[in-house]
């Protein structure tokens, strides 16, 4: 069988094998037959617009020890620093203003941000702006979740990591996998549009489990999926692991597009960190329809390093969304002016 009829196969039919055949690479000409495949299935089902969605990383407290992330509690080299509501305010204004129609606001798991302190920031940015609001803030029981939605909250991001659950639970002790799963479950039933993802090259990672991964994006109906390379941050458990690649990393946003067809997949900030303006505009054609620009002020973009050179840029530079344009002109697309809800396309390719 040919990359094509086994690209078609997947599409129709998506199976563990022709994942890992994929993800493997192992084939000659297999990656490029499935970059070109996966952008035709992403002009075809959500089109030529890219989403800009602004990120401010509004604490680096976290509960949580996970063996991969710099926010980790045992990481006591890191400066731990809290975004007053007041100055998240101003920061989602200032987004807005930028031309932003979406904000997403992430934080460590940081108990000071319990379900009321939550729900007032998001209330206080709804009242404030007219972006969409996605929340990253970890995991939270049902009841939470519903109140933050019924805040006025739209989105809500919890990556799942990996669906290799022993690796899960190794990687990050104490968190159960069955439970990171059910909050997707949770967050959807809710009526979040949620998102999950992964990281690509954790240590004991096989091309088995991202299969699952990616299968798994799917059986959940996830509607916004990142997925960046797995980066060792020199003050944790994994600072010797080799970073995750970035071919593998583009094999896991072309499936996942073939796969999900009409989700929003970004071409992440930990894969521009690794490859820079190149890699994002790489990623841009072989799946992904979306770009995060961190909008972080010192001195919280410092204190926000999950990996390492994450916040290397002293501020966030408007100009960065001129060559967003000129990008997008490059590659015949344009930044879309909406705030860029999922819209099932119903479409298929003929
Ligand atoms: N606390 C929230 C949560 O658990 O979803 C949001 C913050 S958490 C730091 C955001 C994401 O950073 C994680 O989902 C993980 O995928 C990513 N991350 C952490 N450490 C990383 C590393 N070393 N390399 C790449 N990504 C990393």
């Amino acid at each position: 069988m040919d990359a094509g009829e086994r690209l078609q196969r997947l599409y129709r039919q998506a199976e563990r094998g022709d994942l890992v055949h994929f993800l493997s690479g192992a084939e000659p000409g297999s990656d490029e037959a499935l970059f070109a495949f996966a952008d035709r299935v992403r002009r075809e089902h959500v089109g030529d617009a890219i989403h800009l969605r602004a990120i401010v990383e509004f604490s680096s407290f976290c509960r949580n020890d996970c063996l991969y992330c710099g926010l980790r509690r045992s990481n006591r080299g890191l400066p731990r620093l809290r975004m007053p509501a007041e100055e998240i305010v101003a920061q989602c204004r200032r987004a807005e203003a930028l031309g932003f129609r979406t904000i997403v606001l992430q934080s460590g798991e940081d108990p000071f941000y319990g379900r009321e302190a939550v729900v007032d920031l998001v209330r206080r940015v709804k009242g404030a702006t007219g972006l969409a609001v996605t929340l990253a803030v970890g995991e939270r029981d049902e009841e939470e979740y519903r109140t933050f939605f019924d805040a006025g909250a739209d989105r809500y991001l919890l990556k799942h990591e990996t669906s290799d659950r022993a690796l899960y639970e190794r990687l990050d002790p104490g968190l159960s996998h069955e439970r990171r799963i059910a909050c997707l479950r949770v967050l959807k039933r809710i009526g979040f549009q949620t998102g999950s993802g992964i990281m690509v090259g954790l240590p004991g990672q096989t091309l088995e489990s991202v299969a699952d991964d990616i299968l798994l994006f799917r059986d959940l109906d996830i509607d916004m999926i990142g997925c960046g390379p797995f980066i060792p941050h020199p003050a944790t458990p994994l600072a010797a692991e080799p970073a995750g690649s970035e071919e593998l990393t583009y094999r896991v946003v072309a499936l996942a597009r073939i796969v999900t067809r009409d989700t929003h997949i970004p071409a992440t900030t930990a894969l521009a960190v690794t490859a820079g303006d190149a890699g994002r505009a790489s990623a841009l054609c072989r799946g992904a329809n979306v770009v995060m620009p961190n909008v972080t002020p010192q001195p919280w973009r410092r204190a926000y390093e999950i990996y390492p050179n994450k916040g290397r840029t002293e501020v966030f530079d408007p100009a960065l969304l001129e060559r967003l344009r000129r990008t997008a002109r490059q590659l015949g697309r344009f930044i879309a002016e909406d705030a860029g809800d999922r819209l099932p396309s119903g479409r298929r390719l003929s």
